[in-house]
């Protein structure tokens, strides 16, 4: 595929290429242009041309060529989703849900399209204020490549309903969905040159973008080293930033809890797109009472989960993205035995056999008696790979939890009403999860405290942040 700048394809000027590979299988699926800091100054041309006639447009205009977007997405979301399982390896089930949601938050700014944009203050003798939001201007937004489709859907929804033009960087590992819906969205009405992707290498491309003076705000999601060199790179300019840097989500099952539940919410909190989310579940505490029967199920489960290509009607998990993410993987859980920091009750290895061979396939791990200095809960636990701790009471449960760096989300399993508000009150995360974990809608704010990041995604707050207010100050 081509990279898309000015509403037209555009090939790799000087033939080098980046290929993207299925991780089931390591076949070549397709390659992309390794684009250059050129392209990315063209882009931002293109994205510079098409701002005026873009901010000109009413909201609910742009919001319609949105929501024509999203039904078009709805059209296609089998092939989408299929592609989006080839490059990135998720169950086809869940690639589904993928596109699905990235058409639900298109839907969600199209519908708040309609809102008033400003205010008008009264200031009596000293006259009215009038003051307007409009938007930053060029934006850039550096997608990763676990959740590219809805991280795309997070920035581009409020950005583009907010007014600005964007230049979209995807991952390397996970280019060709993100093309192919931007391509959607020009088909859909978008005036060329309001979204271009440019692909290529976080160091060329990347960076390229964060430094060039054009572009007003940088919206990332990924890694925190990363994301701290794109601070310091950005306060150049004192460009506006969200950063949204990954965490080490809690889970704590409490004694009232009801167990099944919270089995259920753990496997699909942690092993959800094989453990590659930044709220899954990494750290799991466990009330010691219930502790017994609990990790006894659990265990059962994740036992029982099938893992395989994607694209197979039975798969529950998939590989891993890539050979570094499963080597990571490998690495922590094998310095977590030779340290005893933890005992593996299920999995703890690479797959074996034909099926797998090709492919970046980990067992669902289960490691219990985890020592709170272990790597498994310090470091994000990008994989899938479950650490359980138990707890002698709610204090320690919240005292474990608020040691970690990161603060994205947390979950409380419980009935009573007055652990959930203590959970809320006192455990340091963006998002708190009552009896359930990871459910990210499009109309609720998401984001972080402590390293997960600064700023909030979805809501109309991500329509906040791609905007400002201007104020007219009438004398009378
Ligand atoms: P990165 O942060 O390196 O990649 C995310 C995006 O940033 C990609 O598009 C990447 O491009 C781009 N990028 C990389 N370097 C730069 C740079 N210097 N300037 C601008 N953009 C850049 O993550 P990794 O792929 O290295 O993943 C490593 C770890 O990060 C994971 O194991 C996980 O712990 C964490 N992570 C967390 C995520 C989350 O949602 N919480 C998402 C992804 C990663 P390219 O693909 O070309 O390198």
């Amino acid at each position: 595929m081509e990279m898309r700048i000015g509403g037209k394809n555009v090939s790799s000027p000087d033939d080098t290429w980046i290929e993207v590979k299925n991780p089931a299988t390591g076949e070549l699926i397709d390659r992309v242009p390794a684009g250059s800091a050129a392209d990315v100054a063209e882009a931002v041309e293109a994205a510079a041309a098409a701002l005026t006639g873009w901010k000109k447009k009413g909201m609910r205009e742009r919001g319609m060529i949105l929501f024509h977007a999203a039904l078009k997405v709805r059209e296609q979301h089998k092939d989408l989703a299929h592609l989006l399982t080839t490059e990135q390896g998720k169950p086809l089930r869940e690639a589904i849900d993928e596109v699905r949601g990235y058409a639900n938050i298109l839907e969600y700014y199209a519908g708040i399209s309609a809102q008033p944009a400003g205010e008008t203050v009264r200031l009596g003798v000293a006259g009215d204020a009038l003051v307007v939001r409009e938007p930053l201007g060029i934006c850039g937004a550096i997608i990763p490549w676990n959740m590219p489709v809805l991280i795309m859907g997070w920035k581009t929804g409020p950005a583009l309903l907010a007014g600005n033009t964007l230049v979209l960087k995807p991952a390397s590992a996970t280019p060709l969905t993100n093309l192919r819906l931007a391509g959607i969205l020009d088909e859909a009405g978008l005036p060329p040159g309001v979204l271009n992707v440019v692909t290529g290498s976080g160091r060329d491309v990347g960076e390229a973008l964060v430094k060039n003076p054009g572009v007003k705000k940088i919206s990332f999601t990924g890694n925190c080293a990363t994301g701290q060199r794109i601070r310091e790179l950005a306060s150049a300019h004192v460009k506006d930033l969200t950063l949204e840097l990954g965490g080490s989500d809690p889970m704590i099952v409490m004694d009232d809890a009801d167990i099944d539940k919270a089995v259920e919410g753990a496997l699909r909190g942690r092993f959800y797109n094989a453990g590659q989310v930044c709220t899954a579940v990494k750290r799991l505490y466990v009330h010691e009472k219930i502790a017994g029967e609990y990790v006894q199920k659990l265990k059962a489960r994740i036992s029982a989960l099938n893992v395989g290509n994607g694209l197979g009607p039975k798969t529950d998990m998939g590989p891993l993205n890539s050979a570094e993410q499963r080597e990571r993987i490998v690495q922590m859980v094998d310095r977590t035995r030779e340290r005893g920091d933890g005992t593996v009750l299920t999995g703890g290895g690479i797959l074996r056999g034909k099926a797998y061979e090709s492919g970046h396939f980990y067992h669902p791990t289960l490691v219990t008696d985890v020592a709170p200095g272990s790597c498994l809960v310090t470091d994000e636990l990008f994989g899938p790979v479950l650490p359980l701790m138990t707890v002698p009471d709610l204090d320690a449960a919240i005292a474990l939890a608020n040691t970690s760096r990161y603060g994205l989300g947390a979950s409380v399993w419980t009935q009573n009403l007055h652990t959930a508000r203590r959970v809320f009150d006192e455990v340091q995360a963006g998002i708190i999860w009552v009896n359930r974990h990871l459910t990210v809608p499009p109309e609720v704010p998401f984001g972080g405290m402590r390293e997960s990041g600064i700023g909030r995604e979805n809501g109309y707050h991500a329509v906040d942040q791609y905007s400002r207010t201007r104020t007219l100050f009438l004398g009378w």
